[in-house]
């Protein structure tokens, strides 16, 4: 009960667009800098290498969404070429990942297909693949949309489906061969179109695994879940699927121990890696996630 209501204000907080508005002035507070890799192309270049050396490969975010204004849309677009061009220069394992939202979906569907190829063009020049973060619902057919676009031209992009949902098994049959990122869901969604009882998300998490994993796909699985790495790792045995079909992923700051314990059984773990002013959101909802993360935000703010 008591985690339910601190989840749910933890996601009202989240969207709070007052709070997202003054937080990108404040610089990374209340403890999200260890979850957040600093503010900078510059900083998150540095701990993405630290983080190769220790065998684990990267995504890299740049934080932002449910952007507004044409010009933050295309700012946006500019740093997130820019990435792609410091990870080609700096020569580290990263790839990246973006928001649709972020590059202009919410003001104009063409303005964010542009934005989009310009960052395809530069990662096809880079040799990188990017992901497109699933964000809420209502982002969710157009993403696909889009992505079946993009994806015409350009096979180095990908997106995530999340298991909350009652139609990711029957979206997932059009999407066999497409590198997708499996997750169990981050948004607050209606029992109208997802499963709300963590039992019921976990098991149509692993049938999502399963399903694409057995069409032949590069599948990531995208958790923290022990429970659930344990048992892909066991089905995978089982089922004779290569090490190289798949990838483990989790988020920065988060189980690093068991993230190096999971390279160091010769499996790929990609740390997911954000970075960037508009970091409160984010934070947020990974306070909304696991209660327990509050001591982050509590020990930032006794620590400062
Ligand atoms: P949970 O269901 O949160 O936890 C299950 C169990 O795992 C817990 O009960 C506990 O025993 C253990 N556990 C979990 N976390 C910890 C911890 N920190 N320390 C110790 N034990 C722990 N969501 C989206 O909607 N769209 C996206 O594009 C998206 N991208 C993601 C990318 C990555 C790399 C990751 C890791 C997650 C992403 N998510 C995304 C978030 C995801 O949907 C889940 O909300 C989030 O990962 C929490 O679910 P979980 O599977 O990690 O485990």
């Amino acid at each position: 009960m008591v985690e339910k209501i601190s989840k749910n204000f933890f996601l009202y907080l989240s969207k709070n667009k007052v709070l997202n508005k003054g937080a990108k002035k404040w610089g990374l507070k209340l403890g999200a800098s260890q979850v957040v890799a600093g503010t900078t192309i510059h900083q998150v270049i540095k701990v993405v290498k630290g983080l190769n050396q220790k065998g684990l490969v990267c995504t890299v975010d740049h934080l932002g969404e449910f952007v507004m204004n044409p010009a933050e849309a295309t700012e946006a677009t500019d740093i997130c070429v820019q990435t792609l061009e410091a990870i080609a220069v700096s020569g580290v394992n990263c790839n990246l990942s973006v928001k649709l939202t972020q590059l202009g979906l919410d003001i104009d569907r063409s303005l964010c297909v542009n934005n989009m190829l310009k960052i395809l063009e530069v990662a096809k020049k880079t040799n990188n693949f990017v992901r497109i973060d699933m964000e809420d619902y209502s982002h969710y057919e157009q993403t696909l949309e889009i992505l079946a676009e993009l994806r015409q031209s350009y096979p180095n992009v990908g997106t995530v489906i999340q298991a909350y949902f009652y139609r990711a098994q029957d979206d997932l049959k059009n999407l066999k061969g497409v590198p997708l990122r499996l997750v169990k869901g981050a948004y607050k969604e209606s029992g109208e179109v997802a499963y709300q009882n963590k039992e019921e998300i976990d098991e149509n998490y692993l049938t999502i695994i399963k399903q694409h994993l057995l069409t032949g796909s590069y599948t990531a699985i995208a958790s923290h879940d022990h429970v659930i790495i344990e048992k892909v790792k066991q089905f995978c045995k089982e089922n004779n699927i290569p090490k190289t079909q798949f990838e483990f992923q989790m988020l920065y700051g988060f189980r690093a121990d068991v993230q190096e314990e999971i390279v160091s059984q010769g499996y790929t773990m990609r740390v997911y890696v954000p970075f960037g002013k508009d970091w409160y959101g984010y934070f947020m909802r990974r306070l909304a996630e696991r209660p327990q993360n509050v001591s982050f935000a509590l020990r930032g703010l006794f620590s400062k």
